[in-house]
């Protein structure tokens, strides 16, 4: 099968979650899937490759757990930046916008030093608005943010833009309407 019959077969989609209207991709059956887990983190880290990756920084929640396997392949420290009031250590706190609203996600303040290389990785891009929260806070960090993954784009959305933006590039499995 290619990558993408095997993620579109690996990946559920439940209508009208969580309100109506709305699809969403569940990835816990990804997942579950040990040969297509295992393709999807193959496919995330191979362009890096051969490539020094300090860290993998994942977003809560799915996002720690395709970066733990990532870290893992790369020989790379992870990162997890949270929703605030998580972490216990000292944090760096940025406000970054929902669908609807704002919320706010933090890190603790020593998890990247300056010049580190770090990619970023959470399970779908939608309007980006969480990504692009999360690439200003590691940059402000004064980390180098070499790249962004995810498995699921939404393009409609349009939030490979706003990350390209900030000088990111963005590398994303397969797309969805
Ligand atoms: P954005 O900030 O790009 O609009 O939304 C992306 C964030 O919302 C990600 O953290 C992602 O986990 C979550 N998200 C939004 N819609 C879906 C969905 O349909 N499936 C999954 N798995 N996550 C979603």
């Amino acid at each position: 099968m290619t990558l993408t019959e095997t993620l579109e077969a690996a990946i559920r989609s439940i209508p009208d979650y969580p309100k109506p209207g709305i699809v969403f991709r569940d990835i816990t059956t990804l997942l579950g899937n040990a040969s297509a887990f295992r393709r999807a983190i193959d496919e995330l880290v191979h362009p890096y490759a051969g490539t020094k990756i300090d860290k993998i920084a994942g977003v809560e929640a799915r996002g720690f757990i395709l970066g733990g396997a990532m870290s893992h392949q790369l020989s790379a420290g992870f990162v997890p930046i949270r929703k605030k009031g998580k972490l216990p250590h000292e944090t760096v706190r940025i406000a970054y916008s929902l669908e609807y609203g704002v919320d706010e996600m933090e890190m603790h303040k020593d998890a990247v030093k300056a010049g580190e290389k770090v990619i970023l990785v959470d399970d779908l891009i939608a309007t980006g608005g969480t990504a692009e929260g999360a690439v200003k806070l590691l940059q402000q960090m004064g980390a180098e943010v070499v790249a962004s993954c995810f498995v699921i784009d939404l393009p409609d959305l349009g939030g490979r833009r706003k990350i390209e933006a900030l000088g990111v590039p963005v590398r994303t499995l397969i797309e969805f309407e």
